[in-house]
């Protein structure tokens, strides 16, 4: 095909808008680059790293595959097993090949982990929440979201694609909610909020809120993203350590992270979610979650319900990460959870303290910019994993103390061990 000049001229102009928009980021000193990376099953948190100059052996300190679930043996065989019985895909979307099997399953194990009489699966976190929240707002007259500041992206896609208006409170501010619910009057109310805010690793006051959405006759619509798995008696996320599942409506979460799978779900009650299901374009027009990655999915759930080991052992890793970074006088954020974030403050200190860890050290951390986190709060996010052992840790701080010293990045001071 010969390419006229006009076509050629066009081309050219497209092409330069693409590459505007790339050198705004480099400018910025945000544009993104992903490292090519091997995780080795059955030796987590150990990678190969497919550096420039070859291959190479690093560890990983900042997966969200927090229990190493994606590993595991019963999970693996699972997903291999089921492969092996069921093929690979789905088929297409549930409305046009039927649910798969291991999908009616998954969602069942699902309902019983977070107490619920039903659960939708979807392809991610991502999904649900952007389909999951638009579909609940729209079905409700007139309805009011009311949005924690922090909320995830995947929220804020579902609140805009509502349409409905909404009011955003402080964050975790429970007087700021009070003041919105309040304004807001007789019309139906959706809570949206976080159990885990995962760049700063605090929690959200469950049963605080579920009492004022109570007083106010709001339906409470909770993301348990980064709980789910690693916290109450059997992975069912915060609201169950704190005893408030049964007072939550809706419990979003993934099977991404902790589950080390893929897809997303929403659970709540019969009508609700079979309303979801029914009206969601998110869920109606995609294909469904392949059978082998639902089976994974809900072996890795079967498995942590039983299990404990896996959340102790993490609680236990993570602690021990932040009592010895922080004595090195890193600035670690103090945090609740198993998220170990540790200021930077500047994109491209951030970026450099990232790339010197994984060229010198053989340390994987990605550095956390803008907009996942607001300018000037740049960051390294690190989630120790329960196969972090005592020497991983004490090799990432003295990794991290060099760095810091090589960029003169500012450490705290030390307390004298003698006072
Ligand atoms: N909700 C929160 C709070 C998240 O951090 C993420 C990020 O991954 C998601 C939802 C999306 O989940 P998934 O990765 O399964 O799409």
């Amino acid at each position: 095909m010969i390419i006229g000049a006009r076509d050629g001229l066009n081309c050219m102009k497209y092409e330069a808008f693409f590459a505007d928009a790339l050198s705004q980021l480099r400018a910025e000193r945000r544009y993104r680059v992903f490292a090519d990376l091997e995780r080795i099953a059955g030796r987590f948190p150990h990678a190969i790293w497919h550096s420039p100059a070859g291959p190479r052996e690093v560890v990983l300190w900042c997966s969200n595959d927090y229990l190493g679930m994606g590993q595991h043996p019963k999970v693996i065989g699972a997903m291999v097993e089921t492969a092996t019985r069921m093929g690979t895909g789905a088929g297409g979307t549930r409305n046009i090949a039927g649910t798969n099997h291991p999908l009616v399953e998954l969602e069942r194990e699902l309902a019983d982990l977070h107490g619920k009489a039903a659960a939708l699966v979807f392809t991610s976190g991502y999904v649900s929440n952007e389909t999951g929240i638009a579909t609940i707002a729209k079905l409700l007259p007139d309805c009011v979201i009311l949005s924690d500041a922090y909320n995830h992206n995947s929220m804020i896609a579902g609140i805009r694609g509502a349409g409905c208006e909404k009011k955003i409170f402080r964050h975790n501010d429970l007087a700021h909610l009070e003041e919105l619910l309040r304004a807001a009057g007789e019309r139906p109310k959706l809570v949206a909020f976080e159990s885990i805010y995962s760049m700063d690793g605090d929690i959200a006051p469950i049963n605080a809120i579920c009492e004022l959405a109570q007083k106010y006759n709001a339906l409470t619509y909770l993301d348990e993203v980064h709980a789910v798995g690693m916290y109450g008696a059997r992975g069912g996320g915060i609201a169950e350590r704190d005893g408030a599942m049964h007072r939550v409506d809706v419990i979003e979460g993934t099977l991404g992270k902790a589950f080390g799978s893929l897809g997303g779900y929403i659970a709540g009650s019969e009508a609700l979610i079979d309303a979801v299901r029914s009206y969601a374009p998110g869920f109606i027009f995609t294909t469904a979650l392949p059978p082998p990655v639902c089976a994974a999915a809900a072996a890795a759930i079967r498995h942590l319900k039983t299990s404990s080991w896996e959340r102790e052992r993490q609680q236990e890793r993570a602690a021990r990460t932040k009592a010895v970074l922080t004595a090195t006088g890193l600035p670690v954020m103090p945090t609740s959870t198993h998220i170990v974030p540790i200021m930077v403050g500047e994109p491209e200190a951030c970026k450099a303290a990232s790339d010197l860890l994984l060229s010198e050290h053989g340390i994987y951390i990605q550095p956390i910019n803008f907009p996942t986190v607001p300018k000037g709060t740049e960051r390294l996010r690190i989630t120790p994993s329960p196969y972090h052992d005592d020497v991983l840790i004490d090799t990432l701080a003295e990794a991290l103390v060099d760095v810091w010293e090589r960029l003169k990045l500012p450490l705290k001071a030390r307390p004298l061990a003698a006072e």
